[in-house]
């Protein structure tokens, strides 16, 4: 896996470096929060998390009175921390108690990165040892069957698919027949996004959802939200969140953004942590999200 810390430095220091020079400055006037506000909301912290740190700031920096570099320092970073949230439990439900496979189902709208994590996940999972199915119920897409086939043939990784159109439940059902029947450690099953009706939408996830619990419990929700879509990526994953009892988020492309403060504001709206990142199109791409690592990337 990349380091979160290298990639992230790059992209994101637009947040963490510009607020440490504002809070920096010898005289902190309104202007100097207004500034501070529009960095929070154009970094995708989201209205109220902004509203919530501004308040919670400007407490900290009066009680502090004159301030050293370091200080400043150590005041946002805890600050970042406790609205990134250190004690949320991040855990990635891979593993299965007793000699079933885990099934992890990875939701989200197309083109977010869906295909792509899977890909990712099971190269992760192979390279600690484990035997992984991937299940292509993606029927609709055309190329997204091939795509997986592609990571299931780099990484190691059985693929069970249907034919192009097919009903999406039938291939999660058979890609979680093959996991047990082959002693797999973990079934990952790549869903189709399309988000074209609320009912549709929990019709279609549901139904997979179900079939699949015909065989074997359901460990992880994994939805997949891409960080360059910014408020309206979050409208749409909260459409998902609503449909299915979502356990994690894998944060795509945040390679690609200066935009981090989406994991403040995607956890909150959601109420579920972000588990994952995506830092580019790699087959390496891929780390656990670490809050202390993320929070030092920004303020650098
Ligand atoms: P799906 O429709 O949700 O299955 O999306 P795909 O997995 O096909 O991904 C859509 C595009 O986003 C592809 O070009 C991927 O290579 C790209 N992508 C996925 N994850 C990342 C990421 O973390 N960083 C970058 N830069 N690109 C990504």
């Amino acid at each position: 896996m990349v380091r979160l810390r290298d990639r992230l430095a790059r992209s994101q220091n637009v947040l963490g470096r510009g607020l440490l020079e504002l809070l920096s400055r010898d005289r902190l006037d309104d202007d100097v929060w207004d500034e501070i506000e529009e960095i929070l909301i154009t970094a995708d912290v989201g209205v109220a998390p902004t509203r919530v740190m501004v308040d919670d700031l400007r407490t900290k920096v009066k009680v502090l009175g004159s301030r050293t570099p370091d200080e400043v320092r150590k005041l946002l970073r805890e600050e970042l921390l406790g609205q990134v949230g250190t004690d949320l439990d991040r855990t990635l439900h891979t593993s299965a108690p007793g000699d079933r496979p885990a099934v992890v189902l990875v939701v989200g709208v197309n083109g977010t990165g869906k295909t792509t994590t899977s890909g990712k996940l099971a190269r992760v999972l192979v390279g600690d040892g484990a035997k992984v199915v991937l299940g292509a119920a993606d029927t609709f897409r055309a190329a997204a069957t091939d795509q997986l086939q592609t990571w299931g043939d780099r990484v190691g990784a059985a693929v069970v698919r249907g034919p192009e159109g097919g009903d999406p439940a039938s291939v999660a059902f058979d890609a979680v027949a093959k996991g047990i029947e082959e002693k797999a450690d973990t079934v990952i099953v790549d869903t189709a996004g399309r988000l074209h009706t609320k009912t549709g939408l929990m019709d279609e996830l549901g139904k997979v959802k179900r079939v699949i619990e015909k065989k074997a419990e359901v460990d992880e929700v994994l939805l997949v939200l891409d960080a360059t879509t910014g408020q309206n990526g979050m409208r749409q994953a909260q459409v998902f969140a609503e449909v299915v009892n979502v356990t994690g988020i894998a944060l795509t492309k945040l390679d690609g953004t200066a935009k981090g403060g989406i994991v403040i504001s995607v956890q909150r709206e959601l109420g579920v942590p972000v588990k994952l990142v995506g830092l580019g199109e790699g087959p390496d791409d891929l780390a656990p999200f670490d809050p202390e690592v993320f929070v030092d990337a920004l303020i650098g």
